[in-house]
Protein backbone atom coordinates (compact mmCIF):
# COMPACT_ATOMS: atom_id res chain seq x y z
CA UNK A 1 0.00 0.00 0.00
CA UNK A 2 2.73 2.45 -0.62
CA UNK A 3 1.56 3.98 -3.89
CA UNK A 4 -1.48 5.28 -2.19
CA UNK A 5 0.60 7.74 0.28
CA UNK A 6 0.22 11.16 -1.87
CA UNK A 7 3.78 13.36 -1.53
CA UNK A 8 0.90 16.34 -1.08
CA UNK A 9 0.35 14.57 1.82
CA UNK A 10 3.63 14.64 3.28
CA UNK A 11 5.45 17.95 1.73
CA UNK A 12 2.22 20.10 2.07
CA UNK A 13 3.96 21.47 5.77
CA UNK A 14 3.48 25.31 5.87
CA UNK A 15 3.92 26.99 9.18
CA UNK A 16 6.15 29.36 11.41
CA UNK A 17 8.32 26.31 12.37
CA UNK A 18 9.56 26.12 8.92
CA UNK A 19 13.45 27.28 8.58
CA UNK A 20 13.37 30.42 5.89
CA UNK A 21 14.51 27.66 3.48
CA UNK A 22 11.38 25.84 3.87
CA UNK A 23 12.73 22.78 5.53
CA UNK A 24 11.01 20.92 8.64
CA UNK A 25 13.58 20.97 11.97
CA UNK A 26 13.55 19.58 15.45
CA UNK A 27 11.48 21.68 17.70
CA UNK A 28 12.38 21.53 21.10
CA UNK A 29 8.67 21.96 22.96
CA UNK A 30 10.23 20.40 26.62
CA UNK A 31 13.20 22.03 28.40
CA UNK A 32 14.27 21.04 31.85
CA UNK A 33 15.77 24.28 32.77
CA UNK A 34 19.61 24.88 35.13
CA UNK A 35 16.29 25.47 38.18
CA UNK A 36 15.18 22.20 37.32
CA UNK A 37 12.11 22.93 36.26
CA UNK A 38 10.19 22.19 33.01
CA UNK A 39 9.04 24.96 30.43
CA UNK A 40 6.81 23.51 27.48
CA UNK A 41 6.61 25.18 24.39
CA UNK A 42 3.14 25.76 24.03
CA UNK A 43 2.61 27.32 21.38
CA UNK A 44 5.17 24.92 19.31
CA UNK A 45 3.85 22.07 20.26
CA UNK A 46 0.08 23.71 19.39
CA UNK A 47 1.47 24.80 15.81
CA UNK A 48 2.66 21.01 15.44
CA UNK A 49 -0.32 19.04 16.47
CA UNK A 50 -3.30 21.23 15.49
CA UNK A 51 -2.35 21.69 11.76
CA UNK A 52 -5.02 21.40 9.89
CA UNK A 53 -4.32 18.38 8.29
CA UNK A 54 -2.96 16.52 11.22
CA UNK A 55 -5.23 17.53 14.31
CA UNK A 56 -8.08 14.92 13.76
CA UNK A 57 -6.01 11.91 12.79
CA UNK A 58 -5.37 9.32 15.63
CA UNK A 59 -1.75 10.00 16.54
CA UNK A 60 1.56 6.93 16.72
CA UNK A 61 3.84 8.94 18.71
CA UNK A 62 7.37 7.31 18.56
CA UNK A 63 9.57 8.47 20.90
CA UNK A 64 13.75 7.41 20.69
CA UNK A 65 14.75 8.10 24.55
CA UNK A 66 18.62 7.66 25.80
CA UNK A 67 21.60 9.57 27.10
CA UNK A 68 23.26 11.64 24.81
CA UNK A 69 26.00 11.00 22.27
CA UNK A 70 24.72 7.54 22.03
CA UNK A 71 23.91 7.86 18.51
CA UNK A 72 19.64 8.85 18.43
CA UNK A 73 19.74 11.51 16.24
CA UNK A 74 21.60 9.67 13.97
CA UNK A 75 19.00 7.02 13.92
CA UNK A 76 16.49 9.04 13.61
CA UNK A 77 17.66 10.46 10.61
CA UNK A 78 17.41 7.32 8.83
CA UNK A 79 13.47 7.26 10.79
CA UNK A 80 13.30 10.96 8.68
CA UNK A 81 14.74 9.28 5.25
CA UNK A 82 12.13 6.55 5.69
CA UNK A 83 9.04 8.29 6.74
CA UNK A 84 9.89 10.85 3.32
CA UNK A 85 10.80 8.62 0.91
CA UNK A 86 8.56 5.76 2.07
CA UNK A 87 6.66 5.59 -1.26
CA UNK A 88 10.04 4.02 -2.17
CA UNK A 89 12.12 0.96 -1.95
CA UNK A 90 15.40 3.14 -1.76
CA UNK A 91 14.75 4.84 1.31
CA UNK A 92 18.18 4.46 2.58
CA UNK A 93 19.52 6.98 -0.06
CA UNK A 94 22.89 7.62 -2.06
CA UNK A 95 25.59 6.70 -0.88
CA UNK A 96 27.37 9.95 -1.05
CA UNK A 97 23.81 12.14 0.29
CA UNK A 98 25.15 13.44 3.96
CA UNK A 99 22.57 12.44 6.54
CA UNK A 100 20.19 15.55 7.86
CA UNK A 101 17.71 15.69 10.13
CA UNK A 102 17.88 15.64 13.83
CA UNK A 103 21.67 16.47 13.30
CA UNK A 104 21.72 18.71 10.75
CA UNK A 105 22.63 21.54 13.32
CA UNK A 106 25.64 19.28 14.32
CA UNK A 107 28.31 20.89 16.45
CA UNK A 108 26.53 23.90 17.68
CA UNK A 109 23.55 21.88 19.73
CA UNK A 110 23.54 22.35 22.68
CA UNK A 111 22.63 19.40 25.47
CA UNK A 112 19.69 20.30 26.65
CA UNK A 113 17.62 17.67 28.91
CA UNK A 114 14.06 17.60 27.33
CA UNK A 115 11.45 16.40 24.03
CA UNK A 116 12.62 18.01 20.72
CA UNK A 117 9.47 16.96 18.11
CA UNK A 118 9.95 16.74 14.20
CA UNK A 119 8.43 19.85 13.16
CA UNK A 120 6.32 17.65 10.45
CA UNK A 121 3.50 15.34 11.19
CA UNK A 122 3.93 12.64 8.55
CA UNK A 123 0.47 11.14 7.17
CA UNK A 124 0.37 7.49 6.63
CA UNK A 125 -2.39 4.85 5.24
CA UNK A 126 -2.43 1.88 7.31
CA UNK A 127 -3.30 -1.33 5.49
CA UNK A 128 -6.80 -1.39 7.06
CA UNK A 129 -7.52 2.48 5.09
CA UNK A 130 -6.86 4.45 8.34
CA UNK A 131 -4.51 7.67 7.60
CA UNK A 132 -2.70 7.70 10.96
CA UNK A 133 -0.44 10.87 11.84
CA UNK A 134 3.10 9.80 12.77
CA UNK A 135 5.33 12.15 15.12
CA UNK A 136 8.91 11.59 16.12
CA UNK A 137 10.08 12.48 19.20
CA UNK A 138 13.74 12.61 20.47
CA UNK A 139 14.03 12.15 24.33
CA UNK A 140 17.23 13.09 25.95
CA UNK A 141 18.71 13.20 29.23
CA UNK A 142 22.15 13.19 31.03
CA UNK A 143 22.29 10.71 34.02
CA UNK A 144 25.45 11.92 35.95
CA UNK A 145 24.06 13.17 39.15
CA UNK A 146 21.33 12.71 41.27
CA UNK A 147 19.06 15.60 40.15
CA UNK A 148 20.14 15.25 36.31
CA UNK A 149 18.97 11.80 37.10
CA UNK A 150 15.91 13.24 38.80
CA UNK A 151 15.25 15.67 35.53
CA UNK A 152 16.21 12.59 32.95
CA UNK A 153 13.89 10.29 34.69
CA UNK A 154 10.59 13.22 34.36
CA UNK A 155 11.34 13.72 30.86
CA UNK A 156 11.35 10.26 30.28
CA UNK A 157 8.13 9.49 32.11
CA UNK A 158 6.72 11.90 30.14
CA UNK A 159 7.66 10.38 26.84
CA UNK A 160 6.78 7.38 27.39
CA UNK A 161 2.60 8.70 28.87
CA UNK A 162 2.92 10.55 24.96
CA UNK A 163 4.40 8.22 23.03
CA UNK A 164 2.66 5.17 21.37
CA UNK A 165 6.21 3.58 21.06
CA UNK A 166 9.24 4.09 23.21
CA UNK A 167 12.45 3.09 21.93
CA UNK A 168 15.18 2.76 25.00
CA UNK A 169 18.28 3.26 23.23
CA UNK A 170 21.73 2.42 24.68
CA UNK A 171 25.12 1.50 24.55
CA UNK A 172 26.56 -2.26 23.77
CA UNK A 173 24.62 -4.02 26.39
CA UNK A 174 21.50 -4.30 29.02
CA UNK A 175 23.03 -2.93 32.15
CA UNK A 176 21.73 -3.11 35.73
CA UNK A 177 21.53 0.62 35.51
CA UNK A 178 19.94 0.82 32.20
CA UNK A 179 16.81 -1.19 33.91
CA UNK A 180 17.25 1.12 37.56
CA UNK A 181 16.73 4.02 35.26
CA UNK A 182 13.97 2.26 33.34
CA UNK A 183 12.50 1.46 36.91
CA UNK A 184 12.74 4.98 37.86
CA UNK A 185 11.18 6.48 35.14
CA UNK A 186 8.26 4.50 34.78
CA UNK A 187 7.92 4.36 38.10
CA UNK A 188 7.57 8.51 38.10
CA UNK A 189 5.30 7.58 35.15
CA UNK A 190 3.07 5.37 37.42
CA UNK A 191 2.76 7.98 39.95
CA UNK A 192 1.27 10.56 37.49
CA UNK A 193 -0.83 7.77 36.08
CA UNK A 194 -2.53 6.95 39.01
CA UNK A 195 -3.51 10.58 39.73
CA UNK A 196 -5.38 10.50 36.49
CA UNK A 197 -6.78 7.30 36.69
CA UNK A 198 -5.21 5.85 33.77
CA UNK A 199 -3.63 2.84 32.71
CA UNK A 200 0.59 2.37 32.25
CA UNK A 201 2.36 2.33 28.82
CA UNK A 202 1.87 0.63 25.28
CA UNK A 203 5.46 -0.51 24.21
CA UNK A 204 8.77 -0.53 25.12
CA UNK A 205 11.46 -1.17 22.53
CA UNK A 206 15.10 -2.00 23.71
CA UNK A 207 17.50 -0.95 21.26
CA UNK A 208 20.85 -1.81 21.71
CA UNK A 209 23.81 -0.17 19.88
CA UNK A 210 27.44 -1.80 19.19
CA UNK A 211 26.31 -5.29 19.97
CA UNK A 212 29.29 -6.89 19.92
CA UNK A 213 28.00 -10.68 20.68
CA UNK A 214 26.02 -11.87 17.73
CA UNK A 215 27.44 -15.59 18.01
CA UNK A 216 26.11 -15.75 21.67
CA UNK A 217 22.75 -13.69 20.09
CA UNK A 218 22.32 -12.55 16.74
CA UNK A 219 21.51 -8.96 15.62
CA UNK A 220 18.40 -8.28 14.89
CA UNK A 221 14.98 -8.94 17.07
CA UNK A 222 14.70 -12.73 17.07
CA UNK A 223 18.36 -12.34 18.68
CA UNK A 224 17.37 -9.71 20.64
CA UNK A 225 13.70 -11.30 22.34
CA UNK A 226 15.74 -14.17 23.54
CA UNK A 227 19.06 -11.99 24.50
CA UNK A 228 16.11 -9.83 26.72
CA UNK A 229 14.13 -12.64 27.89
CA UNK A 230 17.29 -13.94 29.40
CA UNK A 231 18.21 -10.47 30.70
CA UNK A 232 14.84 -9.48 32.11
CA UNK A 233 14.02 -13.38 33.76
CA UNK A 234 13.49 -13.63 37.37
CA UNK A 235 14.70 -16.13 39.39
CA UNK A 236 14.79 -16.91 42.84
CA UNK A 237 18.58 -16.72 43.68
CA UNK A 238 18.29 -13.33 42.53
CA UNK A 239 18.51 -10.34 44.70
CA UNK A 240 15.04 -9.01 45.90
CA UNK A 241 16.21 -5.58 44.23
CA UNK A 242 16.65 -7.26 40.61
CA UNK A 243 13.66 -9.19 41.13
CA UNK A 244 11.42 -6.08 41.38
CA UNK A 245 13.27 -3.97 38.44
CA UNK A 246 12.12 -7.14 36.66
CA UNK A 247 8.38 -7.28 38.10
CA UNK A 248 7.92 -3.58 37.67
CA UNK A 249 9.05 -3.17 33.92
CA UNK A 250 6.55 -6.59 32.65
CA UNK A 251 3.99 -4.65 34.50
CA UNK A 252 4.16 -1.30 33.28
CA UNK A 253 4.34 -1.98 29.28
CA UNK A 254 2.00 -4.06 27.58
CA UNK A 255 4.68 -4.88 24.81
CA UNK A 256 8.19 -5.66 25.59
CA UNK A 257 10.65 -6.07 22.54
CA UNK A 258 14.22 -5.55 21.77
CA UNK A 259 16.43 -5.44 18.77
CA UNK A 260 20.36 -5.55 18.51
CA UNK A 261 22.42 -3.46 16.31
CA UNK A 262 26.28 -3.82 15.06
CA UNK A 263 28.53 -1.14 15.44
CA UNK A 264 28.33 1.02 12.49
CA UNK A 265 32.14 1.04 11.96
CA UNK A 266 34.80 3.25 12.65
CA UNK A 267 34.29 6.56 10.34
CA UNK A 268 30.71 6.98 12.38
CA UNK A 269 32.28 6.78 15.75
CA UNK A 270 35.36 8.75 15.68
CA UNK A 271 35.65 10.94 12.53
CA UNK A 272 34.78 13.99 13.34
CA UNK A 273 34.48 15.40 9.80
CA UNK A 274 31.99 12.01 8.99
CA UNK A 275 28.88 13.56 7.03
CA UNK A 276 26.66 10.54 7.33
CA UNK A 277 27.19 9.10 3.93
CA UNK A 278 25.71 5.19 3.43
CA UNK A 279 29.16 4.84 1.69
CA UNK A 280 31.24 4.76 5.13
CA UNK A 281 28.68 3.16 7.23
CA UNK A 282 29.63 -0.54 7.59
CA UNK A 283 27.82 -2.58 5.50
CA UNK A 284 26.45 -5.16 8.85
CA UNK A 285 25.05 -1.92 10.33
CA UNK A 286 23.16 -0.81 7.15
CA UNK A 287 21.90 -4.21 6.75
CA UNK A 288 20.48 -4.24 9.98
CA UNK A 289 19.31 -0.87 9.69
CA UNK A 290 17.07 -1.78 6.65
CA UNK A 291 15.21 -4.21 8.84
CA UNK A 292 15.08 -2.62 11.89
CA UNK A 293 13.15 1.29 10.46
CA UNK A 294 10.86 -0.94 8.51
CA UNK A 295 10.56 -2.77 11.88
CA UNK A 296 9.70 -0.04 13.59
CA UNK A 297 8.08 2.43 11.11
CA UNK A 298 5.89 0.33 8.53
CA UNK A 299 2.63 1.14 8.19
CA UNK A 300 1.51 -2.24 9.38
CA UNK A 301 3.64 -1.78 12.46
CA UNK A 302 2.79 1.53 13.54
CA UNK A 303 0.27 1.31 16.78
CA UNK A 304 -1.74 4.29 17.47
CA UNK A 305 -1.58 5.73 20.40
CA UNK A 306 -4.28 4.28 23.04
CA UNK A 307 -5.14 6.00 26.68
CA UNK A 308 -7.38 3.67 28.62
CA UNK A 309 -8.59 1.75 25.42
CA UNK A 310 -9.40 5.01 23.38
CA UNK A 311 -7.33 5.19 20.21
CA UNK A 312 -5.98 9.47 20.49
CA UNK A 313 -5.72 12.29 17.92
CA UNK A 314 -3.37 14.51 17.66
CA UNK A 315 -5.42 17.27 19.56
CA UNK A 316 -6.33 14.49 22.49
CA UNK A 317 -2.30 13.83 22.28
CA UNK A 318 -1.85 18.10 23.06
CA UNK A 319 -4.47 18.22 25.85
CA UNK A 320 -2.70 15.14 27.61
CA UNK A 321 0.75 16.70 27.10
CA UNK A 322 -0.49 19.52 28.87
CA UNK A 323 -2.19 17.44 31.62
CA UNK A 324 0.85 15.47 32.50
CA UNK A 325 2.93 18.38 32.22
CA UNK A 326 1.10 19.92 35.24
CA UNK A 327 1.61 16.67 37.27
CA UNK A 328 5.03 17.37 37.44
CA UNK A 329 4.67 21.11 37.60
CA UNK A 330 3.42 20.18 41.43
P1 LIG B 1 22.79 11.41 20.29
O1 LIG B 1 23.36 12.45 21.20
O2 LIG B 1 22.33 10.20 21.06
O3 LIG B 1 21.72 11.97 19.41
O4 LIG B 1 23.99 10.88 19.38
P2 LIG B 1 24.36 11.26 17.87
O5 LIG B 1 23.40 10.64 16.90
O6 LIG B 1 24.56 12.74 17.76
O7 LIG B 1 25.73 10.48 17.70
C1 LIG B 1 26.83 10.72 18.54
C2 LIG B 1 28.10 10.17 17.89
O8 LIG B 1 28.03 8.76 17.79
C3 LIG B 1 28.33 10.67 16.47
O9 LIG B 1 29.70 10.88 16.29
C4 LIG B 1 27.86 9.52 15.60
O10 LIG B 1 28.53 9.49 14.34
C5 LIG B 1 28.20 8.32 16.44
N1 LIG B 1 27.29 7.17 16.25
C6 LIG B 1 26.07 7.13 15.66
N2 LIG B 1 25.53 5.89 15.71
C7 LIG B 1 26.42 5.13 16.39
C8 LIG B 1 26.44 3.73 16.76
O11 LIG B 1 25.51 2.96 16.53
N3 LIG B 1 27.58 3.31 17.42
C9 LIG B 1 28.63 4.16 17.71
N4 LIG B 1 29.68 3.64 18.34
N5 LIG B 1 28.63 5.45 17.36
C10 LIG B 1 27.55 5.93 16.72
MG1 LIG C 1 20.86 13.90 19.40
Amino acid sequence: SWGSLSDKNVYDWSSEEEEPDGRARPIQVLLVKDDHTFELDEAALSRILLAEEVREREVVAVSVAGAFRKGKSFLMDFMLRYMYKQASEDWLGDNEEPLTGFSWRGGSERETTGIQIWSEVFLVDKPDGRKVAVLLMDTQGTFDSQSTLRDSATVFALSTMISSMQVYNISQNVQEDDLQHLQLFTEYGRLAMEETFLKPFQSLIFLVRDWSFPYEFPYGQEGGMKFLEKRLKISENQHEELQNVRKHIHSCFTNISCFLMPHPGLKVATNPNFDGRIAEIDGDFLNNLKVLVPWLLSPRNIDVKEINGSKITCRGLLEYFKAYIKIYQG
